[in-house]
């Protein structure tokens, strides 16, 4: 018998793109990717489409050639989006797209669904955002609502002397300002729900960011909030009919969690899940979005994930390090740019924790 090749387009061909054809392609899955950039980093692993996502023409042209839409990023314009929804089936839903595209439609349904986050409001204007400072108190975080990521579009509001300043960076954008939260950790959790409804969840990641950026991941077997996070993130699947991975930000607050952020598709802090667990999150996301059977998420064996951002490491350096897996994105070196992560496993706690230190070392 000869079932038929499932092609896959993606929108955008970055190392998430690059990191979702290289785990699908062994499963007999083809790839098309649309992006602006002609060197663009999952080039080299797919059909590669140069073309804006607006460009009527070339979305055309990427929806004639594939089976199944799913994205790398959440700020594909939304009329792209529902030009290739009217045609083909797109996973993540358009609606899980739109709504984590705005931190104030995504915190509002939050609290819809009963997922504990900061307090909230939104700003458009300087005495509206001075209205939100005497409401919600310092300190406090003011973010744009759209187009922030990676900690951008963002600044901490200590006094009042600090609020003229925090809009001007704002540049007029509308915001949300946002309690700070004096979490004791920053964790997440990723979730695959199927095309049959099927919901499955890595163990959780404990985050470390600077600068707003993440810096590195561990992989917590056993974690204490595992199910409290599951089932927050499971109220999120349901309530979208969602089909792929997803990811949720969390603040651990001496055991309470607060929602940051979701992300509607494979996440950085999944990474590790490439060599530490037995089917990836790139694996289970195309097999979702293929409707094919999810794979194990349970970890294979303790580990740890490091970025490298702005420059890379010899690749000899990071191979050195015992159990250690280098993933080296093929980008140009640009300051603030991720340019590849190495996980590192072991049998143990601590032989990770000492791989981890010596990938940090390198940086
Ligand atoms: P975001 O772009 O919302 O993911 O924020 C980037 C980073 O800024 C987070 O990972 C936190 O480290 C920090 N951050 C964001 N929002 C808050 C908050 N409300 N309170 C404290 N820290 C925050």
């Amino acid at each position: 018998m000869t079932t038929k090749t499932t092609t896959i387009g993606i929108l955008g061909a970055g190392q998430l793109a690059r990191m979702l054809a290289l785990s699908g392609i062994p499963l007999g899955l083809r790839f098309v990717t649309l992006d602006p950039a002609p060197d663009a980093c999952a080039s080299v692993v797919s059909t590669h489409i140069v073309g804006d996502y607006g460009d009527r023409e070339k979305l055309e042209r990427f929806a004639g050639m594939v089976d199944v839409v799913t994205y790398e990023f959440e700020n594909v314009p939304a009329e792209s989006v529902s030009y290739l929804s009217e045609r083909l089936p797109v996973y993540p839903s358009p609606k899980a797209l739109a709504i984590s595209r705005d931190r104030f439609t995504e915190k509002s349904l939050f609290v819809e669904l009963g997922i504990p986050t900061p307090k909230f409001l939104a700003v458009g204007s300087l005495d509206g955002l001075k209205l939100a400072v005497s409401e919600i108190g310092l300190p406090a975080v003011l973010k744009t609502r759209t187009l922030g990521y990676d900690g951008k579009g963002q600044s901490v509001i200590k006094s009042d002397g600090d609020v003229d300043s925090a809009w001007a960076l704002a540049g007029g954008a509308p915001c949300i300002l946002e309690a700070f939260v004096p979490f004791a950790r920053e964790i997440s959790v990723v979730a695959v729900r199927g095309r049959d409804g099927e919901a499955r969840f890595y163990p959780i990641g404990e985050n470390t960011h600077s600068g707003g950026i993440l810096r590195h991941t561990i992989c917590r077997l056993g974690d204490p909030m595992q199910s409290v996070a599951e089932g927050l993130a499971s109220r999120l699947l349901e309530h979208f009919d969602y089909v792929g991975v997803l990811a949720l930000e969390l603040f651990d607050v001496d055991g309470d969690l607060m929602a940051n952020e979701m992300a509607p598709r494979v996440h950085n802090t999944g990474h590790w899940s490439i060599e530490g667990a037995l089917a990836s999150q790139f694996e289970n996301h195309v097999r979702a979005v293929a409707g094919l059977p999810l794979g194990g998420t349970e970890a294979v064996c303790h580990s740890a994930m490091v970025n490298f951002i702005g420059a890379m490491p010899a690749a000899a350096e990071v191979l050195r390090v015992d159990g250690a897996h280098l993933h080296d994105y093929g980008k140009a070196a640009r300051a603030g740019r991720k340019l590849g992560h190495a996980t590192v496993c072991g049998e143990g706690e601590e032989a990770v924790t000492v791989g981890l230190g010596r990938l940090l070392r390198l940086l």
